[in-house]
């Protein structure tokens, strides 16, 4: 039995007087949902979030992590640094990191496997653009995206989360709809399966993308979508509620 999960990526937004708020309204109603709940928040606002949500049943991630140990990365933050605020989750290969900076399917493998290797639980996020959907690439490239990955997982293999996130969906108020976001969830529990069956029945696969209190319950009843990676609609209280609600 998979708990669900409904993590927020806050992105790049927020300031110390929102996010009090938006905790505050959080919290108060954490306790009536059975999902586990968890907010990945800029990195100066872990202090912040650490203090508010520590004790409590949410648990607080990162969006980003160097691969590398420690040393001489000027601007980069590491796992262990992470784990000293108190996450529990880190996300890994988001589509906007991959796009934006470059970042390859190995450099995420590497990343997770740091985070791993400290303690936390690496959120991977993989997803095909609308190009590739259309071309039927997308087995393809969640195959290739998930693959570094899961070579580097050995036995940590049911340590992680994967979120799957059609880029095309990310921001812009286009679902998958259940039946299609269910057709890759499985792919990617058979990928894991070829590694590992066991581990492959306990990793979470989330679904990323507009989601929303009014899809949440459609997309969260298939049975391989396993919670949610919210983005916009985490920054309001009632909607990233509502949608944990309906898991
Ligand atoms: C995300 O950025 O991970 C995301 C799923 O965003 P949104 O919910 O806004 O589409």
């Amino acid at each position: 039995m998979r708990t669900p999960l409904i993590a927020g990526n806050w992105k790049m937004n927020g300031s110390l007087a929102a996010n009090a708020t938006l905790l505050a309204s959080i919290l108060g109603d954490a306790a009536a949902v059975s999902a586990e709940l968890a907010v990945c928040v800029p990195a100066p606002y872990l202090g912040q979030v650490q203090s508010v949500l520590g004790g409590s049943p949410v648990r607080w991630g990162a969006q980003d992590v160097s691969a590398h140990e420690r040393g001489a990365f000027t601007g980069e933050i590491s796992a262990q640094m992470l784990l000293d605020f108190g996450c529990s989750y880190v996300i890994v290969g988001h589509s906007e990191r991959r796009s934006y900076h470059g970042e390859s399917d190995e450099l995420v493998a590497q990343k997770a496997q740091r985070v791993l290797a400290n303690g936390l639980t690496p959120i991977v996020c993989v997803g095909e653009t609308l190009e590739q959907r259309e071309q039927g690439a997308t087995d393809a490239v969640v195959s290739r995206q998930l693959a570094p990955v899961l070579d580097t997982m050995g036995t940590q293999l049911a340590s992680m989360v994967i979120a799957y996130e059609p880029v095309w969906a990310i921001g812009t108020g286009k679902t998958a709809t259940p039946e299609m976001a269910q057709q890759v969830h499985a792919r990617i529990r058979a990928m894991l399966a070829e590694r590992d069956a066991e581990s492959a029945q306990q990793v979470r696969v989330l679904y990323g993308g507009s989601m929303k209190p009014d899809n949440a319950k459609d997309l969260l009843a298939m049975p391989d979508i396993d919670g949610g990676l919210i983005g916009g609609a985490s920054l309001n209280a009632s909607d990233f509620l509502a949608i944990a609600q309906a898991a």
